[in-house]
Order: C-alpha cells, then sequence, then structure tokens
C-alpha cells in the first residue's frame, strides 16, 4: 500500500485493494476480536495544493468473542477512512480539524500500512454479544444456555424465593 505522489493525477487515483489477515502481521490489540477474513479497501487519493488527502472504506470480517457465552460472533466491520497527508518538509499544521485525521508523509511515496493497519485495530471490537438475548453460560454447570437448558436455574429461583421470604415487610 505505496503510492508515489507522482501517481497520482489530476483527476485522482483510486485504489481497489484486499490484504489478508497476515498483513496485519499478528499486530492485534483486541484481547476479544481478531480478524477473521480478507481485508477489503477501497481507497480514493486526490492531491491538493501538496497535500494528499485519503478517502475510502474498509471492510472486513471481525470475529470476536461473546462476552456472555464465549461463542464466537462474526461481526461485519466498514471503516470510513478521512485522511489528509502533508509532506514532512512542510510546516506541520497544529489545528486538528473535525473528523479528519492528519499524517505526514516523506519525499515522494506515501506509505498507507500503518495508519491502515492501525484504523483496522482500532477498530477492533473489544466486546461482542452474539445476540441481545444471549443467555450465556449457566454460572453453576457452564453448560451454554443457548443450547441447552439446564436445572440449576430452576434451583436458583428457589433460592431467589428463599431470600424474599426472610424479608420483612
Ligand atoms: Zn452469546
Ligand atoms: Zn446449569
Amino acid at each position: 500500500m505505496i503510492v508515489n505522489v507522482s501517481e497520482i493525477k489530476d483527476g485522482g487515483l483510486s485504489l481497489n485493494l484486499t490484504r489478508g489477515p497476515g498483513w496485519l502481521g499478528g499486530s492485534e490489540k483486541s484481547e476479544v476480536a481478531s480478524v477473521g477474513s480478507d481485508i477489503e479497501f477501497h481507497i480514493d487519493l486526490l492531491r491538493t495544493a501538496g497535500e494528499v488527502s485519503v478517502r475510502g472504506k474498509v471492510g472486513f470480517l471481525a470475529v470476536a468473542r461473546c462476552s456472555r457465552c464465549l461463542s464466537d460472533v462474526n461481526v461485519r466491520t466498514n471503516l470510513e477512512i478521512k485522511l489528509l497527508l502533508s509532506p514532512s518538509e512542510a510546516e506541520k499544521k497544529m489545528e486538528s480539524g473535525g473528523d479528519m485525521d492528519y499524517e505526514t508523509y516523506r519525499g515522494r511515496t506515501i506509505d498507507l500500512n500503518d495508519y491502515m493497519r492501525e484504523q483496522v485495530n482500532l477498530s477492533l471490537p473489544y466486546k461482542a454479544i452474539c445476540a441481545e438475548d444471549c443467555r450465556g453460560l449457566c454460572g453453576g454447570c457452564g453448560r451454554n444456555l443457548n443450547e441447552q437448558q439446564c436445572g440449576c436455574e430452576a434451583r436458583q429461583e428457589d433460592s431467589r424465593f428463599a431470600v424474599l421470604k426472610d424479608i420483612k415487610i
């Protein structure tokens, strides 16, 4: 994902790229999720007065662990890229404008790899549930209650009633 600035003509440059999960190089920062598919990039680069604007979309499938039942959940992830690159020799812009990211590039080439890796990493979910009504694992026997009912719940209900009975109104 290295672009020579001279390749960006007046009409801009469109990149459609696919990278396998290995492209991240095991740098995933999330402990509950990883990238479970190829990562697709659709990026438009535009040159404006020395700066390069990068806009586009990144799509992939994240595989996360449900925090209740611990089963794998596929999370379709779509990222919006809005980045403005200034040449590093130019004066560094200090204003941070809105929802735009600012980076610099050196010389005549732009290396988007690190930035894109970071964006993918940042988008990985740190918490996931497989469904709003996921019933989780039974605290008593560890069974996945989405798949199978166990006898523990009934006993828990009983003890809850026992507590209620002790409350004096
Ligand atoms: Zn679940
Ligand atoms: Zn149980």
